[in-house]
């Protein structure tokens, strides 16, 4: 590392990153499948949080590991258990979009104190999920950063 030059390109650097550049696929569930079947999908898709939509694809509620443990431990039947009962729900979701630079999503995430946020397309009447963005996008932002300046 070699003082004020290699700071300032840095710190370019990660300013011009933006969330397209990290994000990962989105994985989606309706908001009528149960939370037995939102586990299965966890585990199958091997995400650490599922986004909600509705019938036109909309983004309604995220559904966290933690959701599903909770609603796991408390209850008999998760088959019967439709994820929009224990989803956090619209309007309280924290979203971003890809053109967003990454040090305003990875601020959501601390203030928030998530694990991932929808990466969306904002229509008149709802939201689009196109991506996901987590801490391991963040992680991998910041080794990128570590790489690009043979730090
Ligand atoms: P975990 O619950 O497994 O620790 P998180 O820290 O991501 O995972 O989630 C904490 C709580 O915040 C959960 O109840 C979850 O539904 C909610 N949550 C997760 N992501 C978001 C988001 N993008 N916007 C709003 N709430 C969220």
């Amino acid at each position: 590392y070699s003082g004020k030059q290699t700071g300032q390109a840095v710190a370019e650097s990660m300013t011009n990153m933006k969330v397209k550049d990290f994000q990962s696929i989105p994985v989606v569930v309706s908001e009528n499948i149960s939370v037995y079947d939102a586990i299965c999908q966890m585990f199958l898709e091997d995400v650490g949080t599922l986004f909600v939509v509705d019938k036109n694809s909309y983004l309604t509620g995220v559904l966290s590991r933690k959701d599903l443990l909770r609603t796991a431990i408390g209850s008999q039947d998760l088959n019967h258990i439709p994820v929009h009962i224990i989803m956090t729900r619209m309007p309280n979701i924290a979203y971003c979009f890809k053109t967003d630079g990454l040090i305003q999503a990875a601020n959501k995430l601390i203030e928030r104190q998530i694990d991932a946020l929808p990466v969306v397309i904002e229509h008149t009447d709802g939201l689009e999920v196109i991506g996901r963005l987590t801490k391991t996008n963040i992680t991998r932002a910041f080794l990128s950063l570590a790489e690009n300046h043979d730090l």
